[in-house]
């Protein structure tokens, strides 16, 4: 392997960013990936944004600032604030003089504030991504929608109750009600394991005519039953025996109501 002087691999590690948003053109792309070939530096620097940018284009990405790190950002604003307020008393504090105004002091008294500001958008950096976590009902939606469109929606596909419901001992911690409800209408086509709300789901997957209804299923304490409608599906949730259970569909409120009737006698 040739080794590279540290110029050669700085100047061609300005085209790094460029190489990983596909803005080379085709002659440079080429000298770069030669590069890249030869030089593990770049190529580890290359292998290192490219699993950022996988991570950071997920959707579901979001950060908590830990406790510990916004009792840090805090107690710094804090800090900022209060030198500020010791160095130089605020306008409307008694002055022991009285002083013409002085510019520079006057900036220099307001000097922390970009700092805090600074400080305060880091922390709602930080904060920020979490809001934009979906609801579960978006959740619930999405994966129901997914399950329709990649083709999983079972993993295990059959209408027999008694191949599902065993399916998923040791996949999951708990045991969801397996019930086959072709006799009301609403053949039983399978289950899967899904992954919703941050936690690990066993989805029972029922048809009613041309519609299919994803039942989720996990443990939780006890709630009101509620029924939703979200972007023309509809949602049902009701709890059960130590465990929650939303239905989606895009079957009618009408069908979903009596599924849950049915599914829950
Ligand atoms: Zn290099």
């Amino acid at each position: 392997m040739k080794t590279l002087s540290d110029a050669a691999c700085t100047e061609r590690s300005l085209m790094l960013h460029g190489f990983i948003d596909g803005e080379l053109d085709a002659a440079h792309s080429l000298e770069f990936e030669q590069h890249l070939a030869a030089c593990p530096q770049c190529a580890a620097e290359v292998a290192k944004y490219r699993a950022m940018k996988r991570v950071i284009g997920k959707s579901d990405v979001r950060w908590r600032a830990t406790d510990a790190l916004r009792a840090q950002v805090l107690a710094a604003v804090e800090r900022e604030a209060s030198a500020g307020r010791a160095a130089y008393p605020a306008p409307w504090q008694a002055q022991p003089a009285p002083r013409r105004f002085d510019l520079y002091a006057f900036i220099r008294q307001w000097s922390f504030v970009p700092t805090l500001a600074a400080l305060a958008a880091m922390l709602f950096l930080v904060v920020l991504p979490g809001q934009h976590q979906g609801t579960l009902e978006d959740e619930l939606l999405a994966s129901h929608i997914r399950s329709l469109q990649v083709d999983h929606l079972t993993d295990v596909a059959t209408s027999d109750q008694h191949t599902v419901k065993p399916w998923f001992n040791g996949k999951i911690d708990f045991a969801p009600p397996v019930v086959d409800l072709a006799s009301s209408g609403f053949p039983l086509v399978g289950g899967r394991v899904d992954y919703v709300g941050g936690r690990v789901v066993a989805a029972l997957v029922y048809r009613r005519h041309g519609h299919i209804i994803n039942v989720f299923i996990w443990p939780a304490p006890p709630g009101d039953a509620t029924t939703a409608m979200r972007d023309g599906y509809n949602l049902a949730n009701w709890s059960n025996d130590g465990l929650a259970f939303w239905a989606v569909t895009d079957a009618s409120a009408d069908d979903l109501a009596k599924f849950r009737a049915a599914f829950d006698k």
